[in-house]
């Protein structure tokens, strides 16, 4: 495989996993997750020799069921948690101005008042602190006053007998599995080995120290992966993954859930993203692609990680505390999509509720080559990444390279700007419309240029999946040969959002997608009509809150 490849697909899984039998490694890393991504990228950056293995597919657990937001957190803000919020601010700025402008947006929100003076001096001072915190460089606008005609111009859904005014800001939002799979191949792109579908069974040990990992890929047989350091990072999955290698944690690893709606764009009049406070969290309206995200919830979870699932319960408590300020209000039936996941909370004390443990990560390493790394956000994956590898590096005993992630565009990123002022052209050139090419500019940056190169010979794969969704059929095929992605689901539920943008979550397409993509991922008729009955099936478990009777 060429230096410098960047290429996910199911040739270069095969030459990654024959790699990873032969050769010894500096890190081997548990976990596709956005962190897992984030240290593969980081240790492949410095020079050190990588392998990243997931078993499922990349970002299949709580990175592509987050809010989607780059973000501080204004609430953290009141728990004073000053230090995790100016981080998280810097990360957003980084990401919105450098690392990946053509993934990561900024998105208003209004906050509406209901009272005065009291609560407009309370949550003003919050958000000018919000502001202050990011620094000097300013990417994002400031925040702004609204008086209660400007609320009802800007957000003519809320209701204007109970709203007094309201204060803008901004902050970001991203496609977490698109942007988490995207870290990944900018790992690759710097020589990181990339096994997915493969699960890591056990360590292997040389007296107390861990010298590697026991691997099983799917469709393969099991075996060893060497390496000097092996890194840990299994979100929700870290706790129960310690007892299985019978290692004594540093910290405990409780799930907290978080569930979404999704409503179509005309449920909700509003130019901007809308956020209330609940009586223990936030509830988010966040702009998503002409639709709506709202969410979410956060209760403590003790089941399956591997399946979590919005209950009914969820769905009611999320359209209760939307319609506490929406008109005309969000009915059940309004709903088309739903989602959850797990968020994965450091706790040292057992009893607290989920709501108030802090969302910063920890680092541990309880034996000689082993290191683990958990909690934190979405937004501060790249500090954590940073950190994870410098404890490891100690573990090297040679002279590593500090981090150079904070300068370093993800793929796609660069030029992204300049391709932005050439839309007309790029149109013209492949016969597509300018909002298709604005679509694919605003999900794969400068790699625009590969993909379209599959429709010279293919023309047909320049049409749309669906009239109603802004997919063309070249996307799918793209997601195979570039992307990694294995399956149906992986398709319709994280190279694409499919599965809960569309009001039949993509059900009446299946069959159109699977014929794309049957030759390159060397399908039969069996194995394609398997594949549609587990995406079904999938869809059914994750509709259940929204079954009426
Ligand atoms: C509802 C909700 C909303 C959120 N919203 C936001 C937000 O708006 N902004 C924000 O910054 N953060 C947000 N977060 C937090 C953020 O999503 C998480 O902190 C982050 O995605 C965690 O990533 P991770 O890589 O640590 O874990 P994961 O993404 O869960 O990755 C762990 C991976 O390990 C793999 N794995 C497990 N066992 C094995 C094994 N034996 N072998 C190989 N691989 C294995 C799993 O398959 C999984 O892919 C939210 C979280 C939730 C739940």
């Amino acid at each position: 495989m060429p230096l410098l490849d960047s290429a996910l697909n199911s040739q270069q899984r095969e030459e990654d996993l024959a790699s990873l039998k032969r050769e010894e490694f500096d890190l081997v890393v548990i976990g596709g997750g956005v962190t897992g991504a984030g240290i593969a990228l980081d240790g492949a950056s410095r020079g050190l020799k990588v392998a990243l293995i997931e078993a499922g597919d990349l970002a299949s657990g709580t990175s592509s069921r987050s809010s989607k937001l780059i973000h501080g957190g204004l609430r953290y803000l009141e728990q004073y948690d000053f230090k995790l919020v100016k981080e998280a601010l810097r990360e957003r700025e980084m990401m919105v101005t450098t690392l990946a402008p053509h993934l990561v947006k900024p998105v208003s929100f209004l906050f509406p008042l209901t009272e005065k003076f009291r609560e407009r001096t309370y949550v003003g001072a919050g958000l000018a602190l919000y502001d202050l915190l990011r620094g000097f460089k300013r990417a994002l606008p400031w925040h702004k006053h609204l008086d209660q005609k400007k609320v009802a111009k800007v957000a003519p859904s809320l209701q204007s007998d109970i709203i007094t005014g309201g204060i803008q800001y901004f902050d970001a939002q991203v496609d977490d599995a698109r942007h988490t799979m995207l870290i990944a191949r900018t790992a690759k792109r710097y020589g990181a080995r990339i096994a997915t579908y493969t699960e890591v069974t056990d360590l292997i040990r040389e007296g107390k120290r861990v010298i590697g990992v026991k691997v099983r890929p799917e469709g393969g047989r099991a075996f060893d992966v060497k390496a000097k350091v092996t890194i840990l990072a299994g979100g929700v999955w870290t706790s129960p993954l310690y007892k299985r290698f019978g290692l004594k944690p540093g910290y405990e690893v409780r799930m907290s859930k978080g569930a979404h709606i999704v409503v179509p764009g005309d449920a909700i009049s509003s130019e901007s993203g809308i956020i209330i406070k609940t009586p223990l969290s936030v509830l988010f309206i966040i702009p998503w692609f002409g639709k709506w995200i709202v969410g979410t919830t956060d209760t403590e979870y003790k089941d399956d990680p591997g399946s979590p699932v919005a209950s009914k319960a969820d769905v009611d408590y999320i359209l209760t505390q939307a319609n506490r300020v929406l008109t005309p209000r969000l009915k059940l039936s309004d709903v088309i999509g739903v989602y959850a996941g797990l968020r994965p909370l450091i706790s040292s004390a057992p009893d607290s509720p989920t709501t108030k443990l802090s969302r910063e990560h920890i680092v541990d390493r309880p034996v000689p080559g082993f290191v683990s790394i958990a909690g934190g956000k979405y937004t501060t994956y790249r500090v954590m990444a940073e950190d994870a590898v410098d404890v490891a590096s100690a573990e090297l005993r040679r002279i590593v390279p500090d981090s150079s992630t904070a300068q370093l565009p993800l793929l796609g990123a660069d030029g992204y700007v300049a391709l932005t002022n050439k839309v007309p052209l790029l149109a013209k050139e492949y016969g597509i419309s300018e909002e298709s090419i604005r679509h694919l500019l605003d999900r794969y940056g400068s790699e625009i240029a590969t993909l379209l190169e599959l429709t010279r010979d293919r023309p047909e794969l320049k049409k749309k999946i669906d009239p109603k969704l802004e997919y063309l059929k070249v996307e799918v095929l793209y997601a195979v040969e570039f992307e990694g992605a294995r399956t149906l689901m992986d398709i319709v539920d994280r190279r694409t959002r499919i599965a809960f943008e569309s009001e039949d979550h993509g059900l009446a397409i299946v069959k159109d997608l699977v014929e794309i993509v049957a030759k390159p991922l060397g399908w039969n008729a069996t194995e394609k009509k398997s594949q549609i009955e587990q995406f079904k099936a999938h869809v059914k478990n994750e509709r259940i809150a929204l079954i009426t009777s």
